[in-house]
Order: C-alpha cells, then sequence, then structure tokens
C-alpha cells in the first residue's frame, strides 16, 4: 500500500533524471508503527526527501522502509548529478538520501553540493558494503548517517536523528541570530541614547572592548585598551581626566567628571562620567564599571540658558535705573549718580553743571487735552532729551514733569548753550495725539554749576530748584541761572 502512494520509480532507466514529487497521503501514516507522542521533524507537515539513487528497486525500497515506520512525506528521485543538483534548488529538499556509488558522481559530491545549497541540510547515505575507512571518511566530509541497503531497518531511525539534528541546529542559528540582533539593537540603543558603559579591570585599566565607545570614537577596539582611550579626550582635557581616574583607583572611590570626547566625525561632544568600583566576595576589586552620558544638548540648553538670564539681568538692571514713560534716568539713578559725579568732578578738579526743567502750565494741558495726551508730551520730551544730550551728559525724570540734566565737565558757559538748544527741541516737538496735532509746550529752567552755586548734591539741586522757580516767576520759557553761593569757600575751578 505504502508503495502505490510513491512515484512509481519502475521503468526509468539507470540514468533516469527525477521525477514528479509523491504527494504523502494521511493514510500513509496508518503504515508503520511509530505514532510520535511529541511533535517531530517528521511529523511537519510537508517533510521532503530527495532520493539520490540510480537503482530503481534500491530507491522503492527506501521509501517502503520509511512509509512502513509511518513516515508521511513527499519524495523525488534522481539517479544523476545534474538533476540532483536541479532538484536541490526545486524541490528544496528537508533530507538528501543518496547513494554512494553513482555513474557520475558520489557521496563524497552528493554531500558537498548539499552542504552548498544549505548548510544544515542533513545527508544521509544509503550504500552498498562500505569498508569501515570509507565510512570514517564519508562523515568526515560531512555525512549525518550512513546506512547500509543490507540493514535498511535503521534508516528510519537516521532519519528520524538526522532531521531532529538539523532542526536542532536551525533553531540554535536562529537563537544566536536573534540574540545577534538584539545585541546589535542593543548597541545602536546605546549609540542613540548616546550612552556608552564601560569596564576596565581592578587597576583601571581597559581589558575588554567597549563596542559603543568604539562605534562613537571610532578608535579602534586595541586602541581603547589600558588607557588608550585618554587619546579620544579634547587635548585640554586629557591631563585632567587621567589625573582624576588614577586617583579614583588608587582611592577606589567614585570615579565622576565631565570631559569631551572627539566623535568619529571629528565633532567634540561633552560627556558626563561616573564610574565605580565593583568589589569581589573577598573584599577586593574585581573591576570598574561606568558609563559615559552625552550632555552635549543639556549643555548648550544650560549656556543658552545663563544668556538668557544675562539678558534679563541686564534688562531688569536698566529697568530698575530708568523711568518707563519718558525712557530717562530715574530720580534713585540721579541722586546715586550726581553724588558720584561731584566726586570726579572734585578729583578731576572741574567744572559741572545742573539744570532743571519743568514743563510750563503742564496742569492746564492736562486738563484741557487730558492725562493721557500729557502722557504722550512727557514720551516724546523724554526723546527729544535723549536725542539731544551729549553722552556724556545725564538726563532723568526728576518727577511728574520736570527734568534734571547733569552736563559733566561743563561750567555756565558750556551748559547755558546746551540747555538753550534742549528747550528749544522741546519747543520744537510736534506732538500728534489720537489724530490731533496737540499744541507745542514750553519748558522753564534753572541752572546751576558746582562749585559755583553748591558743592553737594543737595546744595546744587536746591540751587537749580531756586533758578527755576526764578524763571516761572519771570514769565516761563525761560532759563534762569543760580544766585545762591556755596556755604563753604571752593578753590576757584579753572575756566
Ligand atoms: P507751572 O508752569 O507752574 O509748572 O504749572 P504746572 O501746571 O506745570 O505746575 P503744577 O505743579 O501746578 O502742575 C504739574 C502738573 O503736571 C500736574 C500734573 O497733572 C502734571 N503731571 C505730573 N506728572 C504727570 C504725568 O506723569 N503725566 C501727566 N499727563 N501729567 C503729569
Ligand atoms: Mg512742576
Ligand atoms: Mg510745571
Amino acid at each position: 500500500m505504502s508503495g502505490s502512494t510513491s512515484v512509481s520509480g519502475s521503468g526509468h532507466g539507470k540514468d533516469d533524471g527525477e521525477e514528479a514529487p509523491s504527494p504523502a497521503r494521511s493514510s500513509d501514516a496508518d503504515v508503520g508503527t511509530r505514532a510520535p507522542d511529541h511533535p517531530s521533524p517528521e511529523t511537519a507537515a510537508g517533510l521532503k526527501i530527495l532520493i539520490v539513487e540510480n537503482v530503481p528497486s534500491d530507491a522503492e525500497l527506501i521509501e517502503q522502509t520509511l512509509r512502513r515506520a509511518g513516515l508521511g512525506f513527499v519524495a523525488r528521485r534522481v539517479g544523476a548529478q545534474e538533476a540532483f543538483i536541479r532538484a536541490l534548488d526545486e524541490f528544496d529538499p528537508d533530507i538528501v538520501l543518496s547513494d554512494c556509488k553513482l555513474p557520475d558522481f558520489d557521496g563524497f559530491a552528493a554531500i558537498r553540493q548539499a552542504r552548498r545549497k544549505s548548510p544544515d541540510l542533513p545527508v544521509i547515505l544509503v550504500t552498498g558494503m562500505l569498508g569501515d575507512e570509507a565510512a570514517v571518511e564519508l562523515v568526515k566530509a560531512g555525512a549525518n548517517d550512513y546506512v547500509l541497503k543490507e540493514g535498511m531497518s535503521r534508516l528510519p531511525t537516521a532519519v528520524h536523528r538526522a532531521l531532529t539534528e538539523a532542526q536542532t541546529a536551525r533553531a540554535q542559528k536562529q537563537a544566536e541570530e536573534a540574540l545577534r540582533r538584539s545585541e546589535e539593537r542593543y548597541r545602536s540603543l546605546v549609540v542613540a541614547l548616546s550612552q556608552i558603559v564601560w569596564t576596565t579591570d581592578a587597576k583601571g585599566e581597559v581589558i575588554d572592548d567597549v563596542p559603543a565607545w568604539t562605534a562613537f570614537t571610532g578608535q579602534s577596539r586595541d586602541e581603547i585598551k589600558g588607557a588608550g582611550w585618554i587619546a579620544a579626550l579634547h587635548p585640554d582635557d586629557r591631563d585632567r581626566v587621567a589625573a582624576a581616574w588614577s586617583a579614583a583607583v588608587a582611592a577606589r572611590t567614585l570615579f565622576e567628571t565631565e570631559y569631551r570626547l572627539r566623535r568619529h566625525d571629528g565633532e567634540y561632544r561633552h560627556f558626563s562620567v561616573r564610574g565605580v568600583p565593583v568589589g569581589a566576595e573577598d573584599g577586593t576589586i574585581r573591576e570598574w564599571v561606568g558609563v559615559c552620558t552625552d550632555i552635549t544638548e543639556r549643555k548648550r540648553h544650560e549656556e543658552e540658558l545663563a544668556e538668557v538670564q544675562a539678558r534679563m539681568v541686564e534688562v531688569l538692571r536698566a529697568q530698575a535705573v530708568r523711568d518707563p514713560l519718558t525712557g530717562l534716568f530715574n530720580r534713585q539713578y540721579l541722586d546715586e549718580t550726581l553724588t558720584r559725579e561731584l566726586h570726579g568732578s572734585r578729583r578731576r578738579k572741574m567744572p559741572l553743571s545742573l539744570a532743571m526743567l519743568d514743563i510750563d502750565h503742564f496742569k492746564i494741558f492736562n486738563d484741557t487735552y487730558g492725562h493721557a495726551a500729557g502722557d504722550e508730551v512727557l514720551k516724546q520730551l523724554g526723546k527729544a532729551l535723549r536725542d539731544t544730550v551729549r553722552t556724556s551728559d545725564i538726563a532723568c525724570r526728576y518727577g511728574g514733569e520736570e527734568f534734571v540734566l547733569i552736563l559733566l565737565d561743563a561750567d555756565l558757559a558750556a551748559a547755558l548753550p546746551s540747555v538753550a538748544r534742549i528747550c528749544l527741541e522741546i519747543k520744537r516737538i510736534q506732538c500728534v495725539f489720537r489724530g490731533r496735532t496737540l499744541p507745542g509746550i514750553t519748558v522753564s529752567a534753572g541752572v546751576a554749576q558746582y562749585p559755583v552755586h553748591g558743592t553737594s548734591p543737595e546744595e546744587l539741586l536746591r540751587a537749580a530748584d531756586e533758578a527755576l522757580y526764578a524763571a516761572k516767576n519771570a514769565g516761563r520759557d525761560r532759563i534762569e541761572i543760580s544766585s545762591a553761593r556755596p556755604r563753604r569757600k571752593m578753590a576757584p575751578v579753572p575756566s
């Protein structure tokens, strides 16, 4: 019965080529005695056996023997080398059962060709009488097994074992491949995470490969050995890091540092590094384990943050001394600066003039055009002052609509034209507010000079204020010079 399931070999001569595969029928499994209680390679769907045998009756015997043992399979028979090679590709067998002596090739060639097709493809030689030596040679050549035609009953066991071995080898290969892939993934993950894990021996010498280091720096495995890794550091960091590393190894304490590491493309990246000694059971240090973390981005963010903070401090500092409406220095700044500048003038024996300006009839202006319009005027006045004064002069908003100018190194002769020019500029301000052109304003000013009218900030400010009051009284829109006399007699200031 089993014979009827296989492709008949009858009618084919010794040099016959190949035959169509014979589909294994489930009924074949009835024949034979093996009923495996665990999944075995032979029960896998579509087991394909390539039989290399030029004698049809022998081929038939092989098939029958296997089917009687309960093996389900499809078989293809070939009897010549060319057909064999073609069948390896087209039929893609799971196992090769080959005669040893064939018209145009032998068992060794069969093994070689099968191995070339697939290194794990099992080959069992089914041969006539074979000397011990020849048998050993065949197994050496890579045959999984050999079965004598006279002892064919051993064939099913041999086939079963060869298939199991092949399956095990495949599984092992798959496991190794999976491991390799997972290691590869881990490695690329390490690179992606920009972390490098390393180990050294107890003396701090690199012994093992550090694949992530090699991948990052491009240093070869040998180059990093011992203390070779230090060569990949930025030249300015090498001595410091080498010393810190030696110290940590000697003291057996945590190694913690930062350095710049040269990437394979030449770019330096900042790394934070930590290493710890790992103790053996007897209390000695067994090795060091460490991790380097790329902190370049963090560093960049920190630097950017520091820059932003510095700019903010600058802005805040500027705001602290500026009046927001006019952009002029505020009164606090004036008080500090006047004291400082008077000291400077005294030291340099140079004059200093101070002008106090007040907008004329500003209350009426506000009452007529509104406070917001008044604000706009103050704003424009601030701009005019900032634009007109010398860079060495200091313009401040002293109060609501009162302003103070400090004219450094200027006596009255130098100061008065400047103040007059400023008053003129203020008069020229043309303010358009909410589509309406506002009338111009005038200011009155009082000027006092150090040390003629005062030597302290208070004296000078009071003298200028009194002069301003005089200007108001005299009809406004004018400049008056202080008539104050300093309490102490000062050395005459050269003019
Ligand atoms: P004088 O010529 O005598 O200086 O007359 P004046 O109206 O300017 O003087 P007074 O001191 O009586 O009034 C000052 C006015 O300045 C009152 C107030 O409405 C106005 N002022 C003070 N600070 C501000 C401000 O920040 N914005 C506006 N819009 N007005 C202000
Ligand atoms: Mg006023
Ligand atoms: Mg006023």
